[in-house]
């Protein structure tokens, strides 16, 4: 295998996504795989003493609110994109609905898995191409405000390049429509005529197709922008903030967050500009941390 058709296989695996529902089950396996890689981790993982904790943390905090998280589900599957090795497999009992291991068996046969010995050596061989494929992995699924935190996660240090397609004209655009004000608290500083700490945020994710227009836009200030793409906070359709149950802290939390709680956006001017239901509504289900 060479690193081009190991970009390939990557991508290949990627496009598993189910329409425009957020599935990071693989993505985020994938990532902490070659991110232990990158520190020197042996090529097979333990699904009991690892990926059971390890994984569903990442699944937890960066995946959408579930009523339960399955790291067993990317580690057994993964298998079936070509990609990944499983070692002791051959005994677990699948489920009756499908093929999948449960995760009992995972742990009452000491399951461990990997990707495959080729792709392990490849990486192993090329950190470059392993920090190049764990970017692309991570920016392909999750926008560019949290990616910084999930490689924290993983115990990396360094920051990705972040070369991302954006379309030039929807910053702009967007803090137009919402003259140049935070969109939830009016945070309008400027140094001179430079706004700064006041950004254009995307409703729906542009790794899940949202589109660069004002309709799928928010003029946000550098916090509130992080906890629209964190699922601290989201909108009603009648456009009133609801912030997240989970959400708590002190005095200047009270401040940026409660004290908005229940409170309308401020809309554009003009209502061609307002904010699309079919946008918070997909934020609401796939973003938004109930
Ligand atoms: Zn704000």
């Amino acid at each position: 295998m060479t690193p081009n058709e190991l970009r390939v296989a990557i991508l290949g695996v990627k496009r598993w996504i189910r329409g425009d529902e957020r599935a990071p089950n693989k993505p985020l396996m994938m990532a902490y795989a070659i991110a232990k890689y990158i520190q020197g981790h042996g090529q097979m993982f333990s699904y009991e003493d690892e990926v059971d904790r390890d994984v569903h943390l990442l699944l937890k905090r960066f995946g959408p609110s579930r009523k339960a998280y399955h790291p067993e589900y990317p580690f057994w599957r993964l298998f079936n994109d070509g990609i990944w090795r499983l070692d002791n497999a051959e005994e677990c009992i699948p489920r009756s609905s499908n093929t999948d291991a449960k995760k009992s068996e995972l742990i009452k046969h000491q399951v461990t898995g990997g990707f495959s010995d080729e792709i392990y050596e490849l990486l192993q061989n090329d950190t470059q191409l392993a920090i190049e494929l764990l970017e692309t992995i991570l920016s392909e699924s999750f926008p560019e405000s949290i990616v910084p935190e999930i490689t924290a996660q993983l115990g990396l240090e360094f920051t990705f390049k972040q070369v991302q397609k954006r379309d030039p004209n929807f910053r702009r655009e967007v803090l137009n429509a919402y003259n140049g004000k935070c969109a939830i608290c009016g945070f309008d500083a400027r140094i001179n005529d430079d706004l700064f700490a006041l950004e254009a945020a995307h409703i729906k994710w542009k790794q899940f197709n949202g589109p660069c227009g004002v309709n799928n836009g928010l003029a946000l200030c550098v916090i509130h922008h992080k906890a629209l793409d964190k699922g601290v906070i989201g909108f009603n359709s009648d456009f009133d903030l609801i912030l997240s149950s989970s959400l708590n802290g002190g005095e200047m939390v009270e401040r940026f967050f409660f004290e908005y709680s229940g409170k309308k956006l401020i809309l554009p001017r003009q209502s061609k500009y307002y904010p699309s239901v079919s946008f918070l509504e997909w934020h609401n289900r796939e973003v938004f941390k109930k």
